[in-house]
């Protein structure tokens, strides 16, 4: 069963269980569309897999299996270069 990560592993926007844009490889690392797309070409930073659209689980569903609320962190090789300090000036 999918964890429903709340968050993108890069920029750390949230990404709640209904949203359209959260991307995940087949292991579940999951990224906003907008890091998906625009920094990572589609493909996972950690695994190297593809990255593809999350399906929404619906509502009566997630009541019974919620979502993780475990958030995730950046990964720790990659796309972390180039923001040393932690913070995203993006955010
Ligand atoms: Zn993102
Ligand atoms: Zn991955």
């Amino acid at each position: 069963m999918l964890e429903l990560r709340p968050n993108c592993q890069a920029c750390g926007r949230d990404l709640p269980p209904d949203a359209t844009e959260a991307m995940i490889c087949s292991f579940e690392c999951t990224f906003c569309a907008s890091c998906a797309i625009a920094r990572l070409a589609g493909r996972c930073p950690n695994c190297g897999g593809e990255l593809l659209r999350r399906p929404r689980r619906p509502a009566d569903s997630l009541a019974r299996h919620p979502a993780s609320t475990r958030r995730v962190g950046r990964p720790a090789a990659g796309i972390t270069s180039r923001d040393e300090t932690g913070h995203d000036a993006s955010a």
